[in-house]
């Protein structure tokens, strides 16, 4: 298990990372989330090891993770960082970068672990391409199989499918966050993208203001966004007399206390995303057909639609 007690850390002076402390189970897919700027890489550095805390520690199962005062070579065998800006080589091909670190010895062995791994990220058919030929987001991939040649037993990755088109994206995450949960490999993943989160972290961190403002399952945060930021990692929201409501739970109806004007509606897909204005403030809510702008509608809160 990953266990981080009371770390802070700071590069100058003012701390970027206060009295931060969270677990994680083996096998787990740990989200961390949070506005740009937050210290979601500073933290996954610091999991790697990269720096020295001021104060605090972490340990993976036994071992003490200690920064470059302790250590000579930065990082761990079982641990495996991706970061944002990957570095590949680029004048040999992608077969040849995920297999870099693995025993030429086991020529077979290294074979079949280098197509396994170009079938994860789905490059099989660049596997004779050098790098330095591929696009942003294919180098993205050879960063991600290279990460998991040699088995980690925790993986860090800073957003992970940034670089990766919307038409790959879908079907590598599900095909990486599989793979990492069949084998176990403890995952610790920054990004701010909901979709990254939804259907794959067990559990999700949420940074702000140097701090974890909450550690829970997406489903609960989900359905019990305790602040505005929260709310807005998941989708458009209003708050409401208090409340948080999301947009998917105002419902069009034939008359109620709620009397918006219609500003604009959003084409998404399988509905509108309509914009209003509710005596001076904007209200956001779905509706499946588009509305007229500057047209009075109705609205009630459906809070079973959660
Ligand atoms: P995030 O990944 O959430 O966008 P970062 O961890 O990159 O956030 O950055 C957190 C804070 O630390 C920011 O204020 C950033 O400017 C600062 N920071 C990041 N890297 C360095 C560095 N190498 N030296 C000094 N400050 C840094
Ligand atoms: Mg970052």
């Amino acid at each position: 298990m990953l266990k981080v007690e009371n770390l802070t850390f700071s590069y100058i002076k003012t701390d970027v990372l206060k009295d931060v402390s969270f677990k994680a189970d083996i096998g787990e897919n740990l989200a961390i989330i949070g506005e740009s700027g937050s210290g979601k890489s500073t933290l996954l550095k610091l999991l790697y090891g990269e720096f020295d805390l001021n104060a605090g520690s972490i340990f993976w199962k036994e071992t003490e993770v200690q920064g470059p005062k302790f250590n000579l070579v930065v990082g761990y065998d079982f641990i495996k960082y991706v970061a944002q800006e990957f570095d590949l080589m680029p004048f040999i091909t992608v077969e040849e970068n995920i297999g870099k670190f693995l025993s030429r010895f086991y020529p077979e062995e290294k074979h079949r672990r280098t197509q396994e791994l170009l079938e994860v990220v789905e490059l099989t058919d660049f596997a004779k391409t050098k790098v330095k030929t591929l696009s942003g987001g294919q180098k993205q991939r050879v960063a991600l199989a290279r990460a998991l040649a040699k088995q980690p037993e925790i993986i860090l990755l800073d957003e992970p499918f940034s670089h990766i088109d919307n038409f790959k994206k879908q079907s590598l995450r599900r095909s990486v966050f599989k793979y990492l949960k069949n084998k176990k490999i403890t995952c610790i993943v920054a990004t701010h993208d909901k979709e990254d989160v939804l259907g794959f972290a067990d559990n999700m961190i949420v940074l702000n203001n140097h701090k974890i403002l909450v550690n829970d399952s997406p489903e609960n945060l989900f359905k019990n966004p305790k602040t505005p930021l929260i709310a807005s990692f998941f989708g458009e929201f209003n708050e409401i007399e208090g409340s948080i409501i999301y947009a998917h739970q105002l419902k069009v109806v034939e008359k109620s206390k709620l009397k918006v004007k219609v500003i604009q509606s959003y084409f998404r897909g399988n509905y509108y995303l309509i914009e209003a204005d509710l005596s001076g403030n904007k209200v956001f809510f779905e509706h499946h057909l588009k509305v007229e702008n500057g047209a009075s509608v109705f609205l009630s809160v459906e809070t079973n639609k959660l």
